[in-house]
This record gives structure tokens, C-alpha cells and sequence, in this order.
């Protein structure tokens, strides 16, 4: 898609979804949802910011030093068994994968809940090299029956109804006549279930990868991706590189920290450490576990001083609920696995300021959510460093350009005679601020006289 293209479709999609009342309704539900659970998990921490402050400090080491703990894990993985492929691109990857898919002659391939999947395009990767797959995770189930993009990074199909996943599930023979979320997990689990029972090859997220130990760590509350982890043959793990922790230590803080900012609860239903695949002595367990180490962009990121800071970011969804933007034009408009305030951040830099730059001003500059941000990324410093070098590299939509050339104008000629009468000030008004809120904002009637003329009639 061309540079302008894709904001051009940003723009149409947005003004459909600041209006559509639903995907408000569903956004808000989980807001409201979210918040609950979440005040009650809070207080399991004595002093919840120095358990923030820990963990900043965890993932800036750990992405300050990244280089040197990849390396400790790759070491540490390979010895327990393990394998480890490094992946510059989506493309790469990709092959990878299929390429160890194919060789394994697999017939039954799962897949687990994975943003970076997602990012790398595996699903549609996959299909053009005539693999079939499972999606073993409720939400990334439905969206692959919806055939969409998520739209939260927790709860991946947030704005999806019961009704419309009852009508899915209804297209592809799973029976249901209730609309109640309860029957429709469990009428997916048993669809799901036979096909991860014994599959040839698991594809999985990693949540951590573990240095110290060349172990990762996987979260969840469905208990879905052990399952497949498990019982496949070959267990392929997807991480970003960012995913490095220095030491199994740092679990304790991070965990907790996970489990409450991630979905409101003390603690997930599993976690798991996993250290290679099956041993001698071991009764389950992959014949083969394969660590695809994926770097697509996140080096770009990281080598710059001030951006590096958001990729200390653990995927918790967080700051999604607390962001003012992300409430009205929902998660799919940003076509990032990062929707929301990271990718704000992040996509400029990874798709240069021309074509994303405008996702610097995709925030209110509100704080909230770095004040809902469990590792405390700033936000506000990150985007405002964007906006600066957006503006330095003059990448400006010319009809941005062109409103501030004559709003500078404007302000610095303010005793123009033009200026005198209302006219030309409401029409400016209506002009640039009415039609830029898209109606939305009735604009107040200019005053009769300015505050300079009322300043010197009084004073001078
Ligand atoms: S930026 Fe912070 S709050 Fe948002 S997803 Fe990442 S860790 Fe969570």
C-alpha cells in the first residue's frame, strides 16, 4: 500500500468507527469488566510502584543487554536439547516454519494464541504453502472464522458479539442455539479439541524467554497452548527478541505484574516453564523444540536511545483501556499487533515517518497510559520525540502544513483589519475546527472584540 494510501484508509476506517456505537459498547463492557477484577488484583502488592519500578528496570537491562542474553539462551537452550533459529524478517520466518512443517510431512498442525504470528503474517503464510491449520485459542478462533485482524492484544476478538460468534461458529457445523459465552467456549473447545490431541506440530507464542535458565515461559487461562506445547511432535516457539528476561528470578516480579495488568488476576491459571524438548526420563513432551528468535524491525527500534524504551513493553493490553484513542477507533484500525499506544510509538519508526508518522498523533498526550503501564514506558516522551523528528524531516500532510502556515499567520497578524470583524473569524473557525472534528464539535461564537482591544481600552 502506498504511503498515502494507507492513511487514506485510516481515515475511512476511522470515521466509521468514532460512529460505531457497538464496537463502543463492546470496548467499554471489557473496559468496565477489566477495571473490576483489576482493583482487586492490586491488592496483592505491599507497594505496587516499586514492583513497577523493578520491572522497568528488569526490561530496560534486559533490552539494554539484549544482545548478551540472547546469546546466554541460545547457549543454554541448545545444550538442554533445544534448537534455535534467528530470523531478520516476517518473510524469513515464515519459511522457516513452513519449511520444518514440510519436512516433517505434518498432517496436523495447531496453533496457539500469538501476536507474533499475527505480525509476521504466519496464518497467511501458511495457507499459500498449502498448510491447514487449528487455532487452539478461543479468539484467535473465531477471528480466523471471521477472517480478521485482532483487535486487542489480551482478548484478541474484544469486538466481537456472542450473537455474531454464535452465527460463525453456526457456518462451520459447531451447533449452538445460545449466545451465551459460557456455552460458546465450550462448544468450541470440543470442535477444537480433537485436533490437539495429537498433533504432528504446535505453534506457540512465547510470553518470556528466559536467559540464565535457555527456557521460556507461557502464560494463559485456557490451559490450550501446555496442551499443544505437549503433545505435538515438533513444538515451533515464536518470540520476539524482545521477549528476553535475564533471569528466572525476575518471574517473581514479572508474573504478578502480567497476571494483573494482563486480564485482573492475582495470578494466571498456568504458567509454565519449558526447557527443551522431551527427555528420557519425561512422559510427555515434544520430540523436537524449535525457538525461532524473530527480529523484524525490533533492532531498528532498539538502536534508537529514546524509542528503545517502549520495546521494554511485556504485551499485557493494559494501557489499551486507559487510552482515550484506542476507546473510539478500536484495535483493528491500526492493522498493528501493537495496536493501541505502542504502536503509536512503534510504527513510525519501523514503517518510516511518511506512511506512519500521523500515528504519533494518535494520542491525547493524557499520560494515562503510562500511569496503567506496568514496566512505566513515557509515553509522552516517546511520542513527542516522534512528533519533533516528523516534523524535522517535514513528512507533514501539506494540508497539515498549510492550516498551521496560516494559523501562524493568522495569530501574528491579529490586528489586520481583516481580523476585526467576525466574518472571516468564523469562517475560519468552521473551516478548520468545526469540519476537522467531523461535526462533531459546535464551535463557540468568536468574541466581538479580541482580548488585546479589551486590554488596551482598559489600560492604555
Ligand atoms: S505498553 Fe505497557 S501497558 Fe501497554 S501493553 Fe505494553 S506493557 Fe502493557
Amino acid at each position: 500500500m502506498s504511503e498515502t494510501a494507507f492513511y487514506e484508509t485510516f481515515l475511512k476506517e476511522t470515521a466509521s468507527r468514532i460512529n460505531d456505537v457497538e464496537l463502543h459498547g463492546h470496548i467499554d463492557h471489557a473496559r468496565r469488566n477489566y477495571k473490576k477484577s483489576f482493583g482487586e488484583a492490586l491488592k496483592q502488592f505491599t507497594d505496587l510502584e516499586a514492583a513497577r519500578r523493578r520491572a522497568a528496570h528488569i526490561r530496560w537491562k534486559s533490552i539494554n543487554d539484549l544482545e548478551k542474553y540472547l546469546i546466554q539462551f541460545e547457549s543454554t537452550f541448545i545444550k538442554s536439547g533445544g534448537k534455535v533459529i534467528w530470523a531478520r524478517d516476517a518473510a524469513e520466518a515464515c519459511a522457516e516454519i513452513n519449511a520444518i512443517i514440510q519436512k516433517a510431512q505434518a498432517k496436523v498442525v495447531v496453533k496457539s494464541k500469538s501476536l507474533t504470528a499475527d505480525e509476521i503474517g504466519l496464518g497467511q503464510a501458511m495457507q499459500t504453502a498449502g498448510v491447514t491449520w487449528t487455532e487452539t485459542d478461543l479468539g484467535q478462533f473465531i477471528l480466523q472464522l471471521a477472517k480478521e485482524e485482532p483487535s486487542h492484544m489480551v482478548m484478541p476478538a474484544l469486538h466481537k458479539s456472542p450473537e455474531e460468534v454464535r452465527y460463525l461458529f453456526n457456518k462451520v457445523g459447531i451447533k449452538t442455539n445460545s449466545a451465551q459465552a459460557i456455552e460458546l467456549s465450550l462448544r468450541a473447545a470440543d470442535h477444537i479439541r480433537e485436533k490437539y490431541l495429537a498433533p504432528d506440530v504446535g505453534i506457540t507464542g512465547a510470553n518470556f524467554l528466559l536467559a540464565d535458565e535457555g527456557a521460556i515461559t507461557i502464560t494463559e487461562n485456557e490451559g490450550n497452548v501446555m496442551l499443544a506445547a505437549s503433545r505435538s511432535k515438533i513444538h515451533i516457539v515464536l518470540a520476539g527478541i524482545d521477549k528476553i528476561l535475564p533471569s528466572v528470578k525476575d518471574l517473581q516480579t514479572m508474573w504478578p505484574l502480567l497476571a494483573t495488568y494482563g486480564t485482573g488476576q492475582q495470578v494466571t491459571s498456568y504458567n509454565s516453564i519449558l526447557w527443551g524438548p522431551r527427555r528420557a526420563d519425561e512422559v510427555d513432551g515434544p520430540e523436537q523444540m524449535i525457538v525461532v528468535l524473530i527480529d523484524n524491525g525490533r533492532t531498528d527500534v532498539i538502536a534508537d536511545e529514546v524509542q528503545r524504551g517502549v520495546m521494554s513493553c511485556i504485551r499485557c493490553g493494559a494501557c489499551q483501556y486507559a487510552d482515550p484513542v484506542y476507546s473510539v477507533i478500536g484495535g483493528q484500525t491500526y492493522h498493528s499487533t501493537r495496536m493501541g499506544p505502542p504502536a503509536t510509538v512503534v510504527e513510525p519508526v519501523l514503517n518510516g515517518m511518511k506512511s506512519h508518522g500521523f500515528f504519533s498523533d494518535l494520542s491525547t498526550l493524557s499520560g494515562a497510559d503510562t500511569e496503567q503501564c506496568p514496566v512505566n514506558i513515557n509515553f509522552n516522551k516517546l511520542l513527542l520525540d516522534n512528533r519533533r523528528k516528523k516534523a524535522e524531516q517535514e513528512t507533514a500532510f501539506s494540508a497539515e502544513r498549510i492550516f498551521f502556515t496560516l494559523w501562524r499567520n493568522a495569530m501574528i497578524k491579529r490586528d489586520s483589519p481583516k481580523w476585526k470583524t467576525l466574518k472571516p473569524r468564523r469562517y475560519f473557525l468552521d473551516e478548520l475546527f468545526f469540519k476537522s472534528s467531523n461535526g462533531l464539535r459546535k464551535m463557540p461564537e468568536p468574541a466581538r472584540e479580541s482580548f488585546n482591544d479589551l486590554w488596551k481600552k482598559r489600560y492604555n
